[in-house]
């Protein structure tokens, strides 16, 4: 079932740069790599997927319904790490959940269990406690994917979530999302192969805003 359709999508910022152009996508459930080079566009797409920026040409479905008209729709499903996340390092990883939790408005009731249950999920169980300031970076990564699993997202849009980790941590990284993916779609962006030609279920690859390639990675492989 395709469930994010995107069509005709265009961004342009306001000094007139395009920095994404005219990209048609369909995608259903499993992961998705976006693969492109820095200052290809994939930010700037993320972000009009996460409905943080509206798309300045053509339009972007969720279940049918265009997230520009109705971004609520697609808001209540969507769990999104931005590439500069970042953690109050005085708090504990459950303090520092159990905040974002209110911030996005979650009902109080079943908070604490649905932190404990996100911490789990991430392998954060035994630090939940500690202050995110020890934490390190593939840690504070984990963080990251707990909150954008609060409200058991459909749709998990990460943006370069390996930047900054060592090897071990990039494996583990993999993992979680994959195990992540069973349920649910999740968009992850990064410009090392390495990172999704395993895990992804599909590739888009972009450069200089366009898409030059959606498919299998066998079929880019095969390709190239
Ligand atoms: P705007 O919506 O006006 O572009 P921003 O706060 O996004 O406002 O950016 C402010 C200015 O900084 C803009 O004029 C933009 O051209 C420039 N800018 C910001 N980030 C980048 C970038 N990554 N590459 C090129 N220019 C950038
Ligand atoms: P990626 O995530 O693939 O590195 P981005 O989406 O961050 O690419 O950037 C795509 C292009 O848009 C780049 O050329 C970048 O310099 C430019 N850009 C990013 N932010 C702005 C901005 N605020 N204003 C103008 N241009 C920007």
């Amino acid at each position: 079932a395709c469930e994010l359709a995107l069509e005709g999508v265009g961004f342009r910022y306001r000094n007139g740069h395009d920095a994404v152009s005219d990209v048609g996508l369909s995608l259903g459930p499993g992961i998705v790599g976006l693969l492109g080079p820095n200052g290809a566009g994939k930010s700037t797409l993320m972000r009009v997927l996460a409905t943080l920026a509206k798309a300045t040409t053509g339009r972007v479905t969720w279940r049918g319904e265009d997230i520009a008209r109705k971004p609520d729709a697609l808001r209540n499903e969507l769990g999104y790490l931005p590439q500069d996340f970042g953690v109050y390092e005085a708090l504990s990883a459950r303090e520092f959940l159990q905040f974002l939790a209110a911030v996005k408005g979650l009902p109080a009731r079943g908070v604490a269990d649905r932190v404990d249950a996100c911490l789990d999920m991430v392998g954060l169980h035994d630090a939940a406690d500690r202050r995110l300031g020890t934490f390190s970076g593939g840690m504070r990564q984990r963080v990251g994917i707990a909150q954008a699993l609060l409200n058991d997202p459909a749709l998990l849009i990460v943006d370069e979530p390996t930047v900054g980790l060592d090897p071990e941590e990039r494996v583990r990284f993999r993992h979680l999302l994959a195990e992540l993916s069973a349920q649910r779609l999740v968009i992850l962006s990064t410009h090392i192969v390495s990172d999704i030609e395993a895990s992804a279920g599909e590739l888009a690859v972009l450069t200089g805003g366009r898409l030059r390639f959606h498919g299998a990675p066998e079929a880019l492989i095969a390709q190239a």
